[in-house]
């Protein structure tokens, strides 16, 4: 895992470090590079760009495809933007209290009890 670009994406990074995806044998190496391999040949991993650009490597061999590792980075860039609504919506509820809404109306926007609005959002503090 040496040599990677120091501008790589968090979430590319990520997959990397976690082991969840393969890098391209080209990684950090090559411009244009995509990083997350995406076919295999043999032992060497390729992104889908370097596989483009593949001259004489695996030549007469076919590609292992791998999963397409862009699928997790839609989960990775989706599970950020959960969180971000996560937080946006503690902080609108916690606005709307502010302003004295009761949790009943909270609730009823949110269309969840008032029970579990309180245990959602006021974390068991009355
Ligand atoms: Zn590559």
């Amino acid at each position: 895992m040496t040599g990677l670009p120091a501008e790589i994406p968090g979430n590319v990074k990520d997959l990397l470090t976690a082991g969840l995806a393969r890098p391209c044998r080209y990684a950090g190496s090559r411009p244009g590079c995509q990083l997350l391999a995406a076919v295999c040949y043999g032992p060497v991993a390729l992104c889908a760009a370097c596989d483009q650009r593949r001259s004489t490597l695996g030549k007469g061999q076919a590609p292992a495809r791998l999963p397409d590792p862009a699928a997790l980075l839609e989960i990775t860039a989706a599970r950020d933007a959960c969180q971000q609504a996560e937080a946006a919506l503690r902080h609108a509820v916690g606005r709307a209290r502010q302003a004295g809404h009761p949790w009943s109306t909270v609730a009823a926007v949110l269309a969840i009890s008032r029970q579990a609005a309180w245990q959602r959002f006021a974390g068991g503090h009355r």
